[in-house]
């Protein structure tokens, strides 16, 4: 944990997402979260995403306007913010500014037939600054002194390139001392900012990505040295698993920076991958709580790991992968070849995330956060084929193993091959940080292959009984897990260590059980 000089704020930030600021429950949560750190001699930022849909609508509103038909699309959006602000009993007219700035943009879009990433920045962050003017005044309602701050007057971007720089920038992750004491100056009790976007030296509007709200809360903590940062979400933490996909997955309560890194890089939309590198620098703690049940202990990721040494921690699945296959005779003893392939895909920006290679193929995966724009990627096909034969092949879905060491348990896991038998894997990547393996194959495999996964990997290893309750056991119907044997056999182990010990025991019964599971296993 950062250490505070004196005098010094201790502030704690704390991120909530979509689906945590759309009702008068969570608000009324977030009230208690606010007046609990306050006890605690905390002060709470917070960093608000839009609320559920609003950012999807946006994206819609973009397109709907591209086609000068935005009206129904655009209603919309105000009748979910006008809702909740009714919800909260809020007075909407605080809205209105900001729903004819959006009305304004759409006529500019609607008449020029077209979007630049400027625009874009501009109407995606709409979502973000409207629901922040109904939590501050929520907030105020319930008499805590709460101060709105417009993120984009604190969080600088790094320069990148025009595409990256409007909708997926970066920001510098240094203690910022002007920013803590700007922050520390205001005269409140909780700030309240939002999440996703940030300004550059022009003083335009940038996005962070999408997600990037998880993003904004990491830089928020990292400027200002914060205690922690808390992310509050609609799962009580980080999974073995997508929980609302496989049930069976199990909470894992501490992690270290690497592994939620993996788990986030790889797809695990819990957290923005972005938003571990800066509280890892400065060691500040990254909790994950889930807002409806804030006693919930969640999942902490820190230096400080106590977690058992489960060797595969998550299967992570994510969909809407594009990979680009470029075949060529050309790479046999070529220098430069990758190189030229590379240049490419950083002439249209576009990012990759896995590749692969043999002596005639060269096969990526695109990253899936950057937007999968379309026209872009034909653009480089099109390069691309000048020197060589690139098809597209897609979607597909990605399923990666993330643990540490993965190459040191790949032997104990045979039945992981058998999985795939008869499945076409299109591209196979083993991290050279030995924290995971990602198969990509087609996307209607991808769920029934990764419960198989998580059935041979994590419930069937018996170290997973030293993990938290499953999400079925917590919140789905009950199924009470098996008490493990040698919690019956207690009496006798204690008894035979009397005599012999260290001592290795296995239980008949129990191998028996198993190796009749495995013959039975398809
Ligand atoms: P928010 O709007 O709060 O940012 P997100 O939808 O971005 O929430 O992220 C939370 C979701 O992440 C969960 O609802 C869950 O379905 C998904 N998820 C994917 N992988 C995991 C995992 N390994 N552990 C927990 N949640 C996961
Ligand atoms: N509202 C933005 C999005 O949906 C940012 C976020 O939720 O983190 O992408
Ligand atoms: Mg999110």
């Amino acid at each position: 944990m950062t250490s505070l000089k004196e005098n010094q704020t201790a502030w704690i930030v704390c991120k909530f997402g979509g689906t945590s600021v759309s009702s008068v429950t969570c608000w009324q949560n977030i009230k208690a979260i606010c007046q609990k750190h306050l006890k605690q001699g905390l002060k709470p930022l917070l960093v608000c995403s839009a609320a559920s849909r609003i950012t999807n609508l946006l994206v819609q509103l973009l397109n709907d306007a591209r086609n000068g038909n935005y009206a129904d699309c655009l209603t919309t959006v105000k009748t979910i913010y006008v809702n909740l602000a009714a919800e909260l009993e809020i007075d909407p007219t605080v809205l209105t500014k900001n729903f004819q700035e959006l009305q304004q943009l759409c006529e500019g879009i609607a008449l020029l037939n077209e979007v630049s990433p400027r625009i874009h920045a501009r109407i995606l962050a709409q979502g973000e600054l409207i629901l922040t003017l109904i939590g501050e005044a929520f907030l105020r309602k319930q008499g805590l002194n709460c101060v709105r701050i417009d993120a984009r007057d604190h969080l600088q971007i790094q320069k990148q390139g025009i595409h990256k720089n409007y909708l997926s920038a970066q920001c510098h992750t240094e203690f910022d001392h002007k920013l803590s004491e700007n922050l520390t100056g205001i005269y409140a009790e909780i700030l309240i900012t939002q999440g996703f976007i940030a300004g550059n030296e022009k003083h335009e509007t940038v996005l962070l990505g999408r997600g990037g709200s998880d993003t904004s809360a990491a830089y928020f903590a990292a400027k200002l040295q914060a205690k922690a940062c808390e992310i509050w979400t609609d799962v009580p933490g980080i999974y073995t698993a997508n929980p609302k996909l496989i049930p069976e997955a199990r909470l894992l309560t501490d992690l270290d920076y690497d592994e939620v890194q993996e788990i986030a890089s790889v797809g695990g939309k819990v957290l923005h991958p972005n938003c571990i590198e800066p509280l890892r620098l400065h060691k500040i703690p990254l909790h994950v709580k889930f807002t409806e049940r804030p006693e919930h202990p969640g999942s902490i990721a820190s230096y400080n790991v106590t977690q058992n040494k489960l060797p595969i921690k998550s299967i992570i699945t994510q969909y809407k992968v594009y990979l680009i296959s470029i075949d060529t005779i050309r790479m046999w003893q070529h220098v430069g070849f990758l190189a030229d392939i590379f240049a490419c895909f950083q002439k249209y920006e576009i990012s990759v995330n896995l590749v692969s290679t043999s002596e005639s193929n060269v096969s990526v995966s695109l990253d899936p956060t950057d937007g999968g724009d379309h026209e872009k990627i034909e653009a480089l096909l099109v390069e691309l084929n000048k020197f060589s034969k690139a098809t597209l092949i897609g979607p597909c879905a990605s399923i990666s193993l993330v643990g540490r060491n993965i190459r040191a348990v790949l032997h104990q896991v045979s039945d992981l091959f058998s999985v795939f038998e008869s499945q076409k894997v299109h591209l196979l990547s083993q991290a050279a940080n030995d924290l995971n393996l990602t198969f990509v194959v087609d996307e209607e495999q991808a769920e029934r292959l990764a419960k198989k996964l998580h059935v041979i990997l994590i419930e069937q290893n018996h170290t997973s009984h030293y993990l938290s309750k499953s999400w079925l056991e917590e919140f789905g119907e009950i199924q009470p897990r098996p008490t493990p044997w040698w919690q019956d056999k207690k009496l006798a182990l204690l008894e035979l260590a009397q005599t012999n010990s260290p001592v290795y025991v296995y239980d008949s019964e129990i191998l028996t059980l198993n190796a009749k599971g495995l013959l039975n296993f398809k």
